[in-house]
């Protein structure tokens, strides 16, 4: 067992998780990359024990996050039963389901069949009773939404559950997917999805939809992997996401266009005497409907770095102006990742 830092919730901010009692930390941590098989163990261990000194109670997962998949869960369980085993109650722990996990009809999508075996493998390697919040990961069209949510809500009736979330849900599938809940007394909890200063898509109607369904929002990959820091500026480091085999970000998505506009951003930043991580994180956190943003690390400098954006300057109009005309006015064309997940 460790010694946690007795000051581990002096730095860090928390917010309500829509209108929910549950209260999440500002900035949580991913364990999608840097957490597999294929890691270093004690890489990712360290990474934990910061976090949890710095006020990190939140820690997202999925069943497939890896590689392999499956092995980030065991890898978190390890250490959740070692090192924090008297600390499971200062933890928020989700986890989803809903990509490809294993071979044949019942591994993948939204089905009821899918959605309850892989919720009890993953309690299996997290080693847990239950985790916070388990996701339906993303929708299905061959699907009904009305099985997946039961699937849902069967989690949390079950107890193996204590909240039920979705995630990558178009706002008018989110309506859906809420009244059906709903309709079994299960309130949906938090929407994750995708959103950083390049990929503008939930301003146009999803966080308005979340706000009015009481729901909060957590946001996942807030430095669109790495390319919002000044990390691609000059060339594509070796040690870095886009040069690894196992991450999803691939050399073709480090564009001319996005570096120069990185490169931009930096400037801005720099002005305001932030990196460029630390704004592009608190550029997301200045909006209060976003509950929290779930950053992913490859090392502990970076989890040091990314605190800091808790302690932003205030933001003045032209800067926010400047950040929209280099990324939202159609002058720097595409601004989307075409990553998919
Ligand atoms: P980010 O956009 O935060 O990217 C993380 C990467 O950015 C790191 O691996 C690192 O890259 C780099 N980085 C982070 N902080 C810094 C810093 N301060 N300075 C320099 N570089 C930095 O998030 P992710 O894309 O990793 O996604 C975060 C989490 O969101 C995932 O772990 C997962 O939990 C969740 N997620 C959910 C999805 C869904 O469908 N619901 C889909 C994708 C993610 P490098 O490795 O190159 O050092």
């Amino acid at each position: 067992m460790v010694t946690p830092s007795e000051h581990r919730y002096d730095i860090m901010q928390y917010r309500y998780c829509g209108k929910s009692g549950l209260k999440l930390p500002m900035i949580s941590l991913g364990l999608w990359h840097n957490f597999g098989g294929v890691d270093s163990f004690e890489k990712g261990r360290r990474i934990l024990h910061r976090a949890f000194d710095l006020g990190i109670t939140h820690f997202d997962l999925a069943n497939n996050y890896g590689p392999p998949p499956g092995s980030a869960e065991e890898v978190f369980g390890r250490i959740l039963a070692g090192d924090f085993s008297g600390f499971r109650d200062e933890m928020v722990i989700s986890t989803k389901a809903g990509y490809w996990m294993w071979s044949g009809p019942y591994g993948d999508g939204g089905s009821k069949k899918y959605l309850k075996a892989s919720l009890d493998q993953s309690l299996k390697r997290l080693g847990l009773d239950y985790v916070d919040i388990f996701y339906s990961h993303r929708p299905d069209p061959e699907t009904p939404m009305d099985e997946t949510m039961e699937a849902l809500a069967q989690a949390v009736q079950s107890g193996k559950a204590l909240y039920a979330g979705i995630s990558n849900y178009s706002p008018a599938q989110t309506q859906s997917a809420v009244k059906i809940l709903d309709a079994m007394g299960i309130h949906c909890l938090v929407h994750q999805v995708k959103y950083n200063i390049f990929d503008r898509e939930p301003e146009k109607e999803l966080f308005d939809t979340l706000a009015q369904l009481g729901m909060g929002c957590t946001v996942f990959s807030p430095l669109a992997q790495g390319l919002l820091t000044s990390k691609y500026i000059r060339g594509i480091p070796p040690d870095s996401r886009a040069s690894s085999p196992h991450g999803f970000l691939k050399t073709e998505d480090i564009t001319l266009e996005r570096v120069e506009t990185a490169a931009k951003l930096n400037r801005i930043a720099q002005s305001r005497g932030q990196s460029l991580a630390q704004m592009a994180l608190s550029w997301i956190l200045r909006d209060q409907r976003v509950t929290s943003v779930i950053t992913g690390v490859s090392r502990i400098e970076q989890l040091d770095d990314s605190i800091g954006a808790l302690d932003s300057p205030d933001w003045t109009a032209d800067e926010l102006a400047e950040i929209e005309v280099l990324t939202n006015s159609g002058k720097n064309g595409q601004t989307e990742l075409s990553v998919s997940f």
